[in-house]
């Protein structure tokens, strides 16, 4: 961990014993293809968070009365691989210890290591504009854009769930289709609702990883992204889908922002998609 910086998530203050939620950075962008920079994110993401007040009226929950602490950044000196080596052991760390751990990107392909470092066989639920599920790309079988590829080979075809699709290569969406992949398209949730993914999601058992790929959103709420997708779903949408799932997520990541290509609105969606997950999943009482 990065113990030279002193800059917390917003409210994060409680000592990693009484936390019930732990949050950490992974500062990590070197398999970006189109704008590199999301290393730069998670701390755009803690600035971003000051903007808050500590009430979320939606949930009816005081933040200031949740514990929850922030261990800040994996050390980016690292190669790749120790990296990745040490995502998956922080993953692993917060989750033996009964806590719920919150990963700040860096790129998509992190969501690797921090779900195998849970160590179980936990339901995925994503959101992104892509499909991820080329078997490599650009020569790297780790790349952002094989993420959930790789995840549907360790936990099985039937155990992930893609939302706001809207892009891919022709191959992958064979893929999807072949393997009976369950996605919904930006365009079907524009048109129809939400309502489908309401019920997919209501009726999963077991945990849940929800990985967020800030590219879900439109590029209207959502500019400063490592590759941008017109046609996306809204932030409401994406706060829904959070509320919806949070009583059953063990672990989540808000990951793709890159801070240089932002006037400040992607990595303040960002800190506020964060704080709005800490209050569902601490709420008794769920908005409908
Ligand atoms: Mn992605
Ligand atoms: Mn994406």
């Amino acid at each position: 961990m990065d113990a030279l910086s002193n800059l917390i998530f917003a409210d994060a203050t409680a000592p990693f014993a009484k936390a019930k939620f732990v949050i950490f950075g992974a500062p990590y962008d070197g398999t970006s293809c189109f704008r590199t920079g999301s290393r730069w994110a998670p701390n755009a993401i803690r600035e971003a968070s000051y903007n808050f007040e500590t009430f979320i009226a939606a949930c009816g929950v005081d933040l200031a009365e949740v514990p929850f602490c922030d261990m800040g950044n994996i050390n980016a000196g690292l190669d790749r691989e120790e990296l990745f080596r040490e995502v998956q052991e922080t993953s692993a760390r917060i989750s033996k210890s009964k806590k719920i751990p919150i990963m700040l990107g860096g790129e998509h392909s992190l969501t690797h290591p921090a779900f195998v470092g849970l160590g179980r066989k936990l339901k995925l639920v994503v959101l992104d504009a892509h499909l991820d599920l080329r078997d490599e790309y650009m020569g790297a079988k780790h790349s952002h854009a094989c993420v959930s590829r790789r995840i549907v080979e360790t936990i099985g075809k039937e155990n992930i769930i893609l939302i706001g699709i809207r892009s891919g290569a022709k191959e992958e969406y064979e893929f999807a289709e072949e393997n009976g992949i369950l996605y919904y398209s930006a365009d079907r949730l524009n048109s129809e609702g939400l309502g489908g993914v309401m019920r997919a999601l209501g009726g999963i058992r077991g945990s849940v990883y929800l990985s967020i790929d800030m590219d879900a959103m439109d590029p209207a709420y959502a500019p400063a992204v490592s590759t941008p997708e017109p046609f996306g779903l809204t932030p409401s949408h994406v706060r829904a889908i959070i509320q919806k799932v949070a009583p059953k997520v063990a672990a989540m990541d808000v990951l793709e922002i890159v801070p240089q290509y932002d006037t400040g609105n992607t990595a303040i969606l960002g800190a506020k998609l964060v704080r709005e997950f800490i209050a569902s999943a601490s709420s008794k009482h769920r908005p409908k």
